[in-house]
């Protein structure tokens, strides 16, 4: 086995006062550890260790496995200590017999692959890889003593090692509380390389972290896509309605008011955030929908991207039509669409083809609609 990665994920996160321990914070959709594993590339590790109370791995970590099932991924016991954490979880890793290991604090979920790979490409030369980085701010005591930034460093992890030498600077390390573990491997007399580290894998320990975390990093961006087509009725005296504008046209046929427009728009939305469809959330056999307005169903995606915690970005709808003329009324499909998802008209495009006369669409029996959205956590 090449590289193994030691998560720590055993702290109870004293300095932040949640309920739960930081590790494990709900933010958003993900957590600390979540979110570094989603951006972990799988093939950097044969295996991933993560080290945490029994009753830590019951509560938050359940799924975890099946969640990430593209990294191999055990569990091993925390202690009370960060040094015996390590120390057992390098034991546990003893039977796996791994070349190199990288251990790291799941309490530093911006540490990217390009750090990780640095860190195991500088293995390949040194038994130890250590990143660092520098203070560039005016730096002093509170003694008002001046410090120089220079002597200064500031120690990162994922910290890399020779397996068999940190398992063995563990085993004699005894009697101390070590903070890291190249503080353990220095204790053996063994010699630290150390790297450039990144500026933003920094330790998420105060409630301030945990904001700069969520404004750095966890900007997501989602986009969905939906298509509809009813049939048109000629012998109807009702109205045609299209992104909620009513026009003197036959009107399409549904079981709602077949707004074609809107459920286009409405399985884009769902689809962003994986859903379903329209037809799922409004069934079609239920009577409760049967000739209602559609904007019913765009409020009920609006406030569903509002609890989701997103925003849409852009929306882009696209009319395979006949007629009507679609460019007479696009101003105000986009008034309606602004006002129902709380959008900017600008972030709105409304566009509209022809089928060239082809087909039942082309021979104008039908009136299609597709949108494609694209959605950002706020
Ligand atoms: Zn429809």
């Amino acid at each position: 086995m090449k590289n193994a990665l030691i998560l720590l994920a055993g702290g109870v996160g004293e300095r932040l006062t949640t309920k739960d321990p930081k590790q494990f914070l709900k933010i958003r959709s993900t957590n600390l550890i979540e979110y570094f594993l989603s951006n972990l590339d799988s093939r950097l590790f044969d295996i991933i260790i993560i080290a945490t109370k029994p009753i830590f791995r019951k509560k938050y970590l359940s799924s975890l496995k099946k969640k990430f099932n593209q990294h191999n991924i055990k569990f091993s016991i925390s202690g009370n200590t960060r040094q015996i954490s390590s120390k057992k979880s390098v034991n546990f890793l003893k039977k796996y017999n791994p070349e190199n290991v990288l251990i790291h604090d799941s309490a530093r979920p911006l540490a990217d692959n390009h750090l990780i790979k640095r860190i195991i490409n500088c293995l390949n030369k040194h038994d130890s890889c250590i990143p660092f980085v520098l203070y560039n701010d005016f730096i002093k005591s509170k003694k008002n003593e001046m410090l120089n930034p220079k002597n200064i460093i500031n120690i990162q992890t994922p910290q890399g090692f020779n397996f068999k030498k940190i398992y063995k600077a563990h085993k004699y390390a005894t009697n101390i509380n070590a903070k890291d573990d190249s503080s353990v491997f220095e204790l053996q007399n063994q010699k630290l390389k150390m790297i450039r580290g990144d500026i933003i894998n920094i330790k998420i320990t105060t409630k301030n972290d945990l904001e700069y975390f969520n404004r750095l990093k966890l900007k997501e961006f989602r986009s969905g896509i939906g298509y509809d087509v009813h049939a048109l009725n000629f012998n109807s005296n009702k109205k045609l309605t299209l992104c909620g504008v009513k026009i003197l046209h036959p009107p399409l046929v549904g079981h709602s008011d077949a707004d074609v427009g809107y459920h286009a728009v409405c399985d884009s939305i769902l689809g962003s955030l994986s859903m379903k469809d329209i037809g799922f959330h409004f069934n079609n056999k239920n009577k409760k929908w049967k000739n209602s307005d559609s904007k019913i169903f765009i409020k009920f995606c609006a406030k569903t991207l509002t609890l989701a915690g997103f925003k849409i970005v852009n929306l882009d709808i696209n009319f395979i039509c006949e007629t009507p003329n679609i460019s007479k009324l696009r101003n105000l499909m986009k008034k309606n669409l602004s006002t129902l998802l709380n959008i900017s008209i600008k972030n709105i495009s409304i566009k509209a083809t022809t089928n060239e006369k082809i087909g039942f669409i082309g021979r104008g029996e039908a009136i299609a609609a597709e949108s494609i959205v694209q959605i950002a956590n706020e």
